[in-house]
C-alpha cells in the first residue's frame, strides 16, 4: 500500500469543555466524577477527556428528558413545527460541516475526505429528510360497525434511549435522534466510549439553535451507562446500534420493562461476482466495500464470492489494489484508509489473522505510522467456509475470497452465516439480478454497486443482524405509536 505521510499532522483542537455531560440544555459535571481519555487513533495521543457517566448520570438525563416530554412543549407542538426546527438544525450543521468533520476525523481516525462528504453529508441529510417527513405524520379515520367517529392518532412513544457504536458516531446517532425528534419524543443519547466528541457538540449546537432544554441529552460513558439506559424504567424505547453480543444484553435489559427496541447489529456481508459480471466494476466495488472506514463498517463486503472463471483475475486485482490503497494520516486529503479506532480494534484484527486460516495474498500485518493504530488492507484466499475468518465479524480491513460454480452454490454460501445485514451481486443478466436479490438473506441488496445508502432508503438486518429499520418512513414509524379514538354519535 501507499503510505500518505509518515508523521501525522497536529490534531485539530476541540472547544468542548472537558469532562462534562450535556443534560437539560446545558453542561453538567458527571455525578461519578470519573473521566476517560479520548485518544487520537492516528497518533495514540490524548486529545481531551470526557466524563465517564454512570447510572446516576443516566438518572439525571432521563429525568430531564421525562420532564421535557411530560411538561414541555415539544411533544405537543405540531409535527410541522418540529420539522421546521429540524430543517433549521440541518442548516446549522451545514454551517458547521467542516468543524464537525474535523472533530469526527480526529476522534475516529477516519480520513477527512470521507468525514466531510459521507459522515457530515448523511448526518445533515437525516435532519433534512426527517424535517420534511415530519409533516406527513398523521392518523386516519376508520369506518367501524357503530355510529360515531373512529380514528387513529400517531403519537410519540416518550423518552427514547439512543445507544450508538464507535464507527460512524454522528450518522448512527442522528439516524435515531432525527426521526425520534420529528415524531415528538425526547432523547437520552449514549455515544460509544471511544468516539464521544461529536455527540456532545451536536447537542450543544441543537440547544443553540432553539431545541428546548431536556429534549436532547448526551451522557458519555461505557457499558455501565448503556446498561443503565437500557433497563431504566423512565425510558420508553431503545434505539440501539452495535455488536450482536451487546445487542443481546441490551434487549434483555430492555425486556424488564417491556420496552420496544430497534436493533441494528453486526454483519458479515457477501459480494457475489457472477460469470456475466462487469468484472472491473465489480473489483472496484469489492475493494471499496472492504477498505471503506478501515473495514470498521457494519455493512462491509467482507466475503467475496467469485465465479470460478474469474477467480484468479479477481484475486490478483484485489491483492494489487489492496497493496496500493493510500493508507496513512487521516488529515491528508488523499488518504483512503486511516487507522483503526483504537488499540482494542487493532488487536482484534491481529487475533483473527494469527489464526492462520487461509492464505494471505495481501497485507496481514500492522503498519508503523506515526504511533497510530494502522493495519494493512488484507486479502485472504483458500479459506474454508466454516473458518472463523469467514463466519465471524472481524471489523477491520480484511476480505476473504472464495470461488463458486453455480448460482445456487453462490446463494447458499452468501446465506451461510448467522448474519443478514447487506449483500451485493454483480451480473449483467437482469433476470438473475432480481432472482438472486430476492433469494439473498439481507436487509439491503446492491446490484452492480456497493454501500449506496440514503436517509430515504431503509436499512437494517435479518437474523442476528437485528430487527427494525432505520431511515426512510420506516425509520420514523419506529418512533411512533398508534392510538385509536372512538366517539359515539348516538
Ligand atoms: P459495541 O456493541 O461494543 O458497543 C455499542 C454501544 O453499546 C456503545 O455505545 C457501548 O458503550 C454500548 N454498550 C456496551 N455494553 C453495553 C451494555 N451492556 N448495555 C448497553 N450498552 C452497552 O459495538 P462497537 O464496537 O461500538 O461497534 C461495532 C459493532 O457495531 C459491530 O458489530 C458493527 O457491525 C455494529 N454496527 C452495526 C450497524 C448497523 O447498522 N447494523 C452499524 C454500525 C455498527
Amino acid at each position: 500500500m501507499t503510505q500518505t505521510q509518515e508523521t501525522p499532522a497536529a490534531p485539530a483542537a476541540t472547544t468542548l469543555p472537558p469532562g462534562r455531560l450535556f443534560i437539560d440544555g446545558g453542561w453538567r459535571e458527571a455525578v461519578s466524577g470519573d473521566r476517560r481519555d479520548v485518544i487520537d487513533p492516528a497518533t495514540g495521543e490524548v486529545v481531551t477527556t470526557v466524563a465517564e457517566g454512570g447510572a446516576a448520570d443516566i438518572d439525571a438525563a432521563v429525568a430531564a428528558a421525562r420532564r421535557a416530554f411530560d411538561e414541555g412543549p415539544w411533544p405537543l407542538m405540531s409535527a410541522r413545527e418540529r420539522g421546521d426546527l429540524l430543517l433549521k438544525l440541518a442548516g446549522v450543521l451545514e454551517a458547521h460541516r467542516e468543524e464537525l468533520a474535523q472533530l469526527e476525523s480526529l476522534d475516529t481516525g477516519k480520513p477527512i475526505f470521507f468525514a466531510r462528504m459521507v459522515d457530515l453529508g448523511d448526518t445533515i441529510d437525516h435532519f433534512t429528510y426527517y424535517g420534511g417527513l415530519a409533516g406527513s405524520i398523521q392518523g386516519a379515520t376508520r369506518d367501524i360497525r357503530r355510529p360515531g367517529f373512529a380514528y387513529t392518532r400517531k403519537e410519540p412513544i416518550g423518552v427514547v434511549g439512543a445507544i450508538s457504536p464507535f464507527n460512524f458516531p454522528l450518522i448512527l446517532s442522528t439516524s435515531k435522534i432525527a426521526p425520534a425528534l420529528a415524531a415528538g419524543n425526547t432523547v437520552v443519547h449514549k455515544p460509544a466510549e471511544d468516539t464521544p466528541l461529536t455527540a456532545l457538540r451536536l447537542a450543544e449546537l441543537c440547544a443553540e439553535a432553539g431545541l428546548p432544554p431536556g429534549v436532547l441529552n448526551v451522557v458519555t460513558g461505557g457499558a455501565e451507562a448503556g446498561a443503565a439506559l437500557a433497563r431504566h424504567p423512565g425510558v420508553d424505547k431503545i434505539g440501539f446500534t452495535g455488536s450482536t453480543a451487546t445487542g443481546r444484553a441490551v434487549a434483555a435489559a430492555a425486556s424488564d420493562t417491556v420496552k420496544p427496541t430497534t436493533m441494528e447489529l453486526g454483519g458479515k456481508s457477501a459480494q457475489l461476482i457472477f460469470a456475466d459480471a462487469d468484472v472491473p466494476r465489480a473489483i472496484e466495488c469489492a475493494v471499496n466495500g472492504f477498505v471503506f472506514n478501515t473495514g470498521q463498517f457494519c455493512m462491509g463486503g467482507t466475503r467475496l464470492l467469485v465465479h470460478r472463471s474469474h477467480y484468479d483475475t479477481v484475486l490478483g486485482a484485489l491483492a494489487e489494489a489492496a497493496a496500493h490503497v493510500p493508507v496513512g494520516d487521516p488529515r491528508q486529503e488523499t488518504t483512503i484508509v486511516g487507522p483503526m479506532a483504537g488499540p482494542r480494534h487493532l488487536e482484534n484484527v491481529e487475533r483473527y489473522i494469527a489464526l492462520g486460516e487461509g492464505r494471505v495474498v495481501a497485507g496481514g500485518r500492522r503498519l508503523e505510522i506515526g504511533g497510530g493504530y494502522f493495519y494493512a488492507p488484507t486479502v485472504l484466499a483458500d479459506v474454508s467456509n466454516d473458518a472463523r475468518v469467514v463466519q465471524e465479524e472481524i471489523f477491520g480491513p480484511v476480505i476473504t475470497v472464495q470461488p463458486f460454480d453455480t448460482e445456487d452454490e453462490a446463494v447458499a454460501l452468501a446465506n451461510s452465516t448467522p448474519y443478514g445485514l447487506a449483500a451485493a451481486l454483480h451480473t449483467n443478466d437482469v433476470a438473475r439480478a432480481h432472482r438472486v436479490a430476492a433469494r439473498l438473506r439481507a436487509g439491503i441488496v446492491w446490484v452492480n454497486s456497493y454501500a449506496v445508502l440514503d436517509a430515504a432508503l431503509p436499512f437494517g438486518g435479518v437474523g442476528q443482524s437485528g430487527h427494525g429499520r432505520e431511515n426512510g418512513p420506516e425509520g420514523l414509524d419506529a418512533y411512533l405509536q398508534t392510538k385509536s379514538v372512538y366517539l359515539p354519535t348516538d
